[in-house]
């Protein structure tokens, strides 16, 4: 319930908060005439989005997610290297719904995306390029069912094959910034084994198991030898 009313509260202040700023700008007056409104709306979209920040965004439930230590999952890139969560678990936007449990992890175009858990690659869509509607994506299936995803990669940037063996840490795509994206970046998530949704999983090289939007983290994973 919560959700849709803060972000109401918060899209509408701030479409009234753009206005106030565009008059603000074109007629001088207008500022001095409106100053407590223009005040009074920034205050309200600043403090829904706040709220909707804090209350409405970001693992809702930790005891969901299984323990960090012996996770078959860690970071899918190379190790020592720290990138940044840009959108972590239910999201501002469209971390929702299927994509609940996803990760972006900021990463130039071309970054090498190694493997978080060792299975058999599934499916290779890099056939797409560009920004727009279609995204490319890689799975990995694993022993237990479940896929991890990683989309966005680059156009024709998988380094494996469907049917391959892969090891975690083993190299299966370059990163990109193709379908609906604006930035360069690997979305990451797990899909449950009936292919209903995301789940909630751990990485065991994230110190407190789940990352977070906005913070960076260290990857321990190495390629096999
Ligand atoms: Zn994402």
């Amino acid at each position: 319930v919560t959700y849709p009313i803060l972000a109401s509260v918060f899209i509408l202040s701030l479409f009234a908060a753009l206005f106030f700023a565009y008059g603000a700008v074109f007629k001088s007056s207008f500022w001095q005439n409106n100053k407590s409104k223009i005040y009074l709306t920034f205050a309200i979209w600043f403090i829904s989005y706040a709220l909707f920040i804090v209350f409405c965004t970001g693992p809702q439930d930790l005891s969901l997610y299984p323990p960090q230590v012996n996770s078959p999952y860690k970071l899918p890139w190379k190790a020592g290297v720290s990138r940044f969560v840009a959108q972590g678990n239910r999201s501002f936007t469209s971390h929702r719904d299927f994509h609940e449990y996803a990760w972006d992890f900021v990463m130039p175009n071309g970054t090498i995306v190694l493997a978080a858990r060792a299975g058999r690659v599934g499916k290779i869509e890099d056939g797409f390029d560009g920004v727009g509607l279609n995204s490319n994506v890689l799975l990995i299936e694993h022993e237990d069912g479940a896929f991890s995803a990683y989309a966005h990669i680059r156009f024709h940037g998988a380094l494996v094959k469907v049917g391959d063996l892969v090891q975690q840490g083993q190299p299966i795509a370059l990163s990109g910034m193709v379908g609906q994206t604006i930035f360069p970046h690997l979305h990451f998530y797990v899909v449950n084994k009936d292919q209903t949704g995301s789940i909630p999983i751990s990485f065991s090289d994230v110190p407190e198991g789940v990352p977070l939007a906005g913070h960076f983290y260290t990857s321990k994973n190495e390629e096999p030898r």
